[in-house]
């Protein structure tokens, strides 16, 4: 029998009438001869409910803690959802992450995956059932409940698939695919019908949050085919596939995507030494405080001195720059300053190997609209730059139109 995974994010559960709807379609699956594997999130507005409330009791929370609360998100919708289904005559079995053994690492807040055990959800299956397991929750081997960092009930999704050797994993959403970009941003954008992992992960890594990054990149990395479509209507939503296949399917388009990220901040440290292992003294302290660093640049020395500026995510810019401040005194620096207005509009596609000169068009189409770039960064198949944060929406839209992304490739 055919073995689906699906996933249902928090909109597509945020109601009572929206969990009976996504009992209806699991069983028009079921009955349509596929064994059902469900994975749910909180519903919506539940997460972020719980980590303000944890805030309001501590402003700085133990990881550890902090995972006891969030994961309560998602053992309530399991629990009703196979009440629905049980009330519509259906065998069903809720687990959470603990009882799935989904066995993660011991970080807190951000766990990876390391293994789940198949045989009792199997031999649900197997027996009929259809199993409700809480997303974005497990297990470390001290038994402690860790999360897998927002969004991660996609990745439980894939991972669950990848473990069952699933026909497909469908991430059920409030939209109705992967577009061209945010259709929040941009009403004009278009549905994708495929698009290779590898634009896929690009698009997830700079900003585009319908699918966790790493549930990319584990369907990826264990050939999962992964299907995104929406829980309010029907339709094929886009299928993630490898290159090959994509080719199959259609002519590379030069641009498959514009992706944005809002939670951007730029620090800059002018008239430091220009002296081996500079980047090292300024960036060193910068991870020793776990803060992750995106882009960096470093200017052309000038009379024996440099200026580098890197960005960070805007959660960490007051940290950031209170140790880049100390560090500026220790290396006799001439100033530090930040900017915690930026975000990063970048575009993605695979097409852009074969094609000179997209970079040089995207500057364009942002200088036809008065747009200042502070900083670049490339690679084979993306261009990213960081704007003011003013002008997001009219960066993505000059950059939607301007590739032509509207219209039908
Ligand atoms: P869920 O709660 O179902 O996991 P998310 O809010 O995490 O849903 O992800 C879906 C949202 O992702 C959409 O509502 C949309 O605003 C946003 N999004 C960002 N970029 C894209 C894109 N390129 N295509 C589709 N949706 C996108
Ligand atoms: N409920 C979690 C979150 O809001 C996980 C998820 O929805 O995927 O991030
Ligand atoms: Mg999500």
């Amino acid at each position: 029998m055919p073995l689906l995974v699906q996933k249902y994010g928090g909109t597509s559960v945020g109601s009572k009438a929206r969990i009976e709807a996504v009992a209806d379609k699991v069983i028009a699956y079921k009955e349509q001869g596929n064994d059902m594997v469900v994975v749910v999130s909180a519903m919506s507005g539940e997460t972020n409910r719980l980590v303000a409330l944890a805030q309001e009791i501590n402003p700085n929370p133990a990881g550890r803690e902090l995972d006891v609360l969030l994961s309560t998100g998602e053992q309530v919708t399991i629990a009703l959802l196979t009440m629905a289904l049980h009330k519509r005559g259906y065998a069903a079995k809720s687990y959470t992450g603990i009882q799935a053994s989904i066995i993660t690492d011991s970080t807190h807040n951000k766990a990876r995956i390391k293994s789940i055990d198949r045989e009792k959800i199997q031999s649900d299956l197997d027996s009929g059932n259809i199993v409700v397991v809480a997303g974005f929750q497990g297990v470390d081997e001290q038994s402690n409940i860790t999360t897998l960092g927002r969004g991660g009930s996609d990745t439980t999704g894939v991972a669950l698939a990848a473990v069952l050797n699933a026909d497909e994993c469908q991430i059920f959403t409030d939209v109705d695919g992967v577009y061209t970009t945010d259709p929040r941003v941009v009403p004009e954008a278009r549905r994708l019908k495929t698009i290779t992992y590898e634009e896929m992960l690009e698009m997830a890594s700079l900003g585009s949050r319908v699918l966790q990054i790493r549930a990319v990149e584990f369907a990826q990395k264990y050939k999962v085919p992964l299907r995104v479509l929406s829980s309010f209507e029907e339709g094929e939503g886009t299928l993630i596939t490898t290159d090959d296949e994509a080719d199959e399917i259609m002519e590379q388009a030069l641009i498959s995507g514009i992706a944005f990220n809002r939670d951007e901040a730029q620090l800059t440290i002018n008239g430091v030494a220009d002296t081996p292992g500079i980047a090292y003294q300024i960036l060193g302290p910068i991870s020793d405080a776990n803060i992750e660093v995106d882009m960096i640049l470093q200017n052309v020395s000038a009379d024996g001195t440099t200026d580098f500026t890197f960005t960070v995510h805007r959660n960490d810019y007051e940290t950031a720059l209170a140790s880049l401040k100390n560090t500026a005194k220790q290396l006799e620096a001439r100033e530090v300053s930040g900017n915690n207005r930026i975000v990063k509009v970048s575009i993605v596609g695979v097409g852009m190997r074969s094609h000179a000169g997209t970079a040089s068009r995207m500057f364009k189409l942002l200088a036809n609209e008065g747009i200042n770039i502070l900083m670049i960064s490339t690679s084979e198949i993306k261009v990213s730059v960081v704007v003011d944060e003013k002008y997001l929406e009219l960066a993505v839209r000059a950059l939607h139109d301007g590739f032509d992304l509207k219209s039908e490739n």
